[in-house]
């Protein structure tokens, strides 16, 4: 079997490095508020990425936008250093991010029983690969079954990108999951491309549409390890 994972909150949780800033600069500690800033950050974060895709404006000015109209947007009194001081404390914070514990021990069974893991990730090439190698991922992961939308110019959703990913792998009539966080990437990309889909619903988006589904949902990372152990026979 080949089991393919998204990155961002679904190897690692995206969200641990952005409560850890918001704790150290703005005294936010309480779970709602942080997840209620979260939340627009991911939104302009999307809203930020086609334009640091088109190259319309440098990584760099794409990190502090995001931070800069999540701020504006909430009401938050912080001056244009201080926008960049959360920026520049929330880059360094994510260079400490770890696998998600149950990852980690669902990553070794795969390895040990000698399935196909591989990535399919949506984000800038060096961006994701800084954290593909903080996370120390070519322990499980081969470096060749790692797929980076950045640098191939098409996005999940998007089945180009699986296709991509699925051409280089060559499944041998085998079951090919993919794992993801969220209901358009990872469902709807998943589901287009023709795989099978374990949907990994542990935060609260918002889908308006759920025409398509997903052949699997789990709602905790216990749940998923169990699932794919029964999915492993083991
Ligand atoms: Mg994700």
């Amino acid at each position: 079997m080949l089991f393919i994972f998204d990155l961002d909150d679904t190897i690692y949780d995206y969200m641990d490095p952005f409560k850890k800033t918001v704790s150290q600069l703005l005294g936010i500690e309480d779970p709602a508020a942080c997840w209620n800033l979260y939340q627009s950050y991911r939104r302009f974060s999307d809203q930020v990425f086609p334009m640091s895709q088109a190259k319309t404006i440098s990584l760099e000015q794409a990190g502090y936008l995001r931070s800069e109209l999540m701020v504006k947007h909430h009401g938050i009194d912080l001056d244009a250093r201080g926008i960049r001081e959360f920026h520049e404390t929330y880059r360094q914070n994510q260079q400490k991010i770890q696998i998600q514990p149950v990852v980690k021990e669902i990553l070794t069974k795969l390895k040990d029983s000698n399935h196909k893991i591989a990535i399919i990730t949506n984000g800038p090439g060096s961006h994701q690969a800084r954290k593909i190698a903080q996370l120390n991922l070519e322990e499980y992961v081969d470096p060749g079954n790692i797929f980076i939308s950045g640098y191939y110019g098409f996005d999940k959703p998007d089945h180009r990108i699986f296709d991509i990913a699925i051409n280089r792998l060559r499944p041998k009539n085998e079951a090919v999951y993919y794992i993801g966080d969220n209901y358009h990437a990872d469902v709807i990309g998943a589901k287009n491309a023709g795989l099978l889909s374990i949907w990994l619903k542990i935060r609260d988006f918002q889908v308006d549409d759920t025409t398509i589904k997903p052949d699997y949902t789990v709602e905790s990372y216990e749940q998923l390890e169990t699932l794919i152990e029964a999915l492993i026979g083991g």
